[in-house]
């Protein structure tokens, strides 16, 4: 469905990872990070190729030993999307990624203090026109300004983290940078995007770190992702879970398409939450209909609902959909029934419409359709009265409650 709404997004000033512009009015984009040892290039590269093809556009590896950068030396040139080295404790490890060809480093200013370090690093990414995100992490917050901001993590501390690096490159009249500020903390994390959004146009890397395993931690990164979106900040995103880095890629790229900020790539699934009248196990179809469309891009609104009284018209905005009735399946295409096919054929209907439609096109499959659908109109309606006489007008037996309420007042 396409929606009139949009949030307009923070000003920033636009860098160039690899071939992926990031701010300055560029579409959001998605990363996420290898779990593999970078030492071993083939096991990297075969999950970057998975991330990227589950919606990363930009990856990062770690770079904490020398093998593992010789590994992004092989990794960089085969590699479907631009790598971002992340940097541990040890600057030379960032020249080394550099010489290794990395588009974009990743500093954590907690681990690495020397400012002549940090310089030197900024002066040999500028000759080679590399960013370098800044990522400021709360759990390793520079001691120094943990100390001064009376041993806690604070907003203000990461800010004030992040504006020590900026002077630092500033000397070196580095400036393609954008930066992060991630803290397990949903309301610390919020807070520290929104007061850095304040004080610099160097595009943000949103995430939560540390989330933890789904279905929480999905819960806490959309949280704090999700209401910076919301309010226009953020022009990367990463989801750090627990779990396999392909979910976060595809977690990711789901988030951005639900806020409009990304053309859809994937079937949109949307299902109805059952009820009294359904005439199938909503949730155990829907599921299905998610599994079976997993790795297929389909850009598609794709509607599984319980029962043909409501279905159509409740998701008439949807592409394609079936509604339950009476042993079989409803097929509409955007509110409009076109065929009719037995209850255990309803996913792979589903699939093969959208399929379809997908390839050839709304009309080629509305044309389709044109020696069924009055056949199934006409059995969607008696399936509607059917389920209409059989439970009601009340199917969820709300009126007898409400009698009951009252009753009880009185
Ligand atoms: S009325 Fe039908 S479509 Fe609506 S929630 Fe109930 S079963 Fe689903």
């Amino acid at each position: 469905m396409d929606t009139a709404v949009e949030f307009p997004r923070r000003k920033t000033r636009q860098i160039m990872v690899g071939d992926v512009p990031v701010g300055g009015g560029a579409p959001v984009t998605v990363q996420s990070m290898t779990i593999t040892k970078t030492a071993d290039v083939e096991a990297t590269l075969a999950q970057i190729y998975q991330l990227a093809a589950a919606g990363a556009d930009i990856v990062r590896c770690t770079c904490n030993e020398p093998e593992a950068a010789e590994g992004l030396a092989r990794i960089v040139p085969r590699s479907p999307v631009p790598i971002v080295a992340d940097i541990h404790h040890q600057y030379r490890r960032a020249l080394e990624a550099l010489e290794a060809g990395v588009h974009c480093l990743r500093l954590n200013p907690g681990n690495i203090r020397n400012p002549e370090h940090i310089k030197a690093v900024a002066r040999e990414a500028k000759d080679r026109n590399v960013p370098i995100r800044i990522g400021v992490n709360g759990g390793s917050l520079d001691k120094e300004l943990y100390e001064k901001y009376g041993g806690k993590v604070t907003p203000q501390a990461m800010v004030e983290s992040a504006q020590r690096e900026l002077a630092y490159f500033d000397e070196v009249d580095f400036d393609l940078i954008k930066i992060s500020v991630k803290a397990s903390n949903v309301p610390l994390m919020i807070e520290a995007y929104r007061q850095l959004a304040e004080v610099t146009d160097h595009p943000l890397h949103l995430g939560v770190t540390e989330c933890g395993p789904p279905p929480g931690g999905i819960l806490k990164a959309t949280a704090g992702i999700a209401t910076l979106l919301a309010e226009g900040i953020g022009d990367t995103i990463r989801y750090s879970l627990s779990s396999d880095p392909v979910d976060e890629a595809r977690l990711g790229r789901q988030l951005l398409e639900s806020f409009g900020l990304r053309e859809r790539k994937n079937v949109d699934l949307i299902a109805c939450p059952s009820c009294g009248r359904a005439e199938i196990d909503v949730y155990k179809i829907a599921n299905d209909a998610q599994d079976a469309f997993a790795d297929k891009q389909i850009p598609l609104q794709v509607a599984v609902m319980g029962c043909v009284v409501n279905g159509p018209g409740e998701a008439r905005d949807a592409d394609i959909g079936i509604a339950a009735g009476n042993k079989r399946g409803h097929l509409f295409i955007r509110g409009e029934n076109v065929a009719v096919v037995p209850e255990d054929e309803m996913v792979d209907t589903l699939v093969e419409w959208a399929t379809f439609i997908n390839e050839e096109g709304m009309d080629a499959a509305l044309a389709r359709a044109l020696s069924t659908k009055d056949a199934a109109r006409k059995a969607a309606e008696e399936d509607r009265q059917r389920n209409l006489n059989e439970k009601g007008e009340d199917a969820n037996d709300s009126e007898t409650v409400v009698e009951l309420m009252k009753k009880a007042r009185s």
